[in-house]
């Protein structure tokens, strides 16, 4: 295998800068567990004013945040709505089931999002036999929708009809800061409505780690009990927490960048042969495209362009992930471009 020259396998393969690794060696630290460390008090004071919460929640990981918030939220046997191709679906090792215990009930979206009438379609009447509902969740940005902002007004349409239901609304923003530098609606904004929300440190905003859990101050309160029942408080956390407000600081208006690199980049998939895009639903930093030649599938030309320096994501048979993010510049693209364009024109492999 080549030396890997431009990744485009996730915006989990940043690597913290020497500027945000000297705040993290110079972080003031306490025991986080105790409520002690001032760098993660101060974050979680910060991002609960930004999602336009009460409170927030230090947590290692955007995934603990998930499982953590369908535990609060429901009781074993009840359900959450969600669309199917969301996170929580497929890509948190069935915590869902086996840590809140809950019944996951997919709506068939369109890249990733649904209508207040789409979900108002799938409420049901109390009824003894069934799941008793209790639970809407939405991704924003949508990762296997690929990186589609929900307009605001559905956003708010779909957390009115949940509550209207009696049902509690949860907002997986691992990539809410994309949408919100996309669109120029806040984060508080987008997350108005919904009952907990969390942003994740480590995807775009290229911190080692972390994300933020908000909430009412109840809610938050509740969360701290399910992390610390699954060890997932900390000590001296203030060292990633403070590469966390670094990122904030320093790396949140960059996503503009990522956004403007996957749109060229998208724009130049379109003019090769051999793969399907529409680039025009390329909004944030998420690319996506078919392979439609029948010589090629997604694992196989994933494996040419690496023996090129160039990775990406299989994410199906046929389907190819490509995501920007602060370790890739224009000549990343271009160079992910050219060697695209070489291997869809030359012969199998
Ligand atoms: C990455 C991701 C998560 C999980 O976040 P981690 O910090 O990697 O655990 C959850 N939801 C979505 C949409 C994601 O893209």
């Amino acid at each position: 295998m080549s030396a890997i020259r431009v990744d485009l396998f996730s915006d989990t393969k940043t690597r913290p800068s020497a500027a945000m690794r000297a705040v993290m060696a110079a972080a003031e630290v306490g025991d986080e567990r105790a409520g002690e460390d001032p760098s993660v008090n101060a974050l979680e004071a910060r991002g609960a004013a930004l999602l336009g919460k009460e409170a927030a929640l230090y947590l290692p990981s955007g995934t603990m945040c998930n499982e953590i918030a369908l535990a609060v939220h429901c009781r074993p046997g009840e359900a959450v709505l969600c669309e199917a191709g969301a996170h929580i679906v497929g890509f948190e090792a069935g915590g869902a089931a086996a840590l809140a215990g809950v019944m996951l009930e997919p709506i068939a979206g369109t890249r990733g999002m649904f209508s207040a009438t789409q979900l108002r379609a799938q409420l049901r009447a109390d009824n003894l036999q069934a799941p008793l509902q209790r639970l809407v969740s939405v991704e924003h940005t949508t990762n296997l929708g690929g990186g589609a902002i929900w307009p605001l007004h559905e956003l708010r349409a779909v957390a009115e009809a949940a509550h209207a239901a009696n049902l509690a609304t949860h907002m997986d923003g691992a990539r809410l800061f994309n949408a919100v530098v996309a669109s120029g609606v806040s984060a508080a904004d987008f997350a108005q409505g919904y009952d907990s929300v969390w942003i994740d440190f480590s995807k775009g905003l290229g911190a080692p780690g972390g994300a933020l859990l908000a909430g009412t101050r109840t809610f938050v309160r509740d969360a701290r009990r399910w992390q610390l029942r699954i060890g997932g408080a900390m000590r001296q956390s203030g060292i990633i927490a403070a590469a966390c407000s670094f990122a904030l600081d320093q790396h949140l208006p960059l996503l503009a960048q990522d956004h403007a690199r996957a749109r060229r980049l998208a724009d130049g998939i379109a003019q090769l042969p051999g793969v399907r895009i529409d680039a025009a639903t390329v909004e944030t930093n998420l690319v996506y495209f078919e392979i439609t030649a029948p010589h090629w599938d997604a694992a196989r030309l994933a494996a040419a362009t690496l023996a090129h320096g160039v990775r990406l994501c299989p994410m199906g048979p046929r389907r190819v992930r490509a995501v920007t993010h602060l370790d890739v510049d224009d000549a990343g693209i271009e160079l992910a471009l050219a060697v695209l364009g070489e291997v869809l024109t030359g012969p199998p492999r």
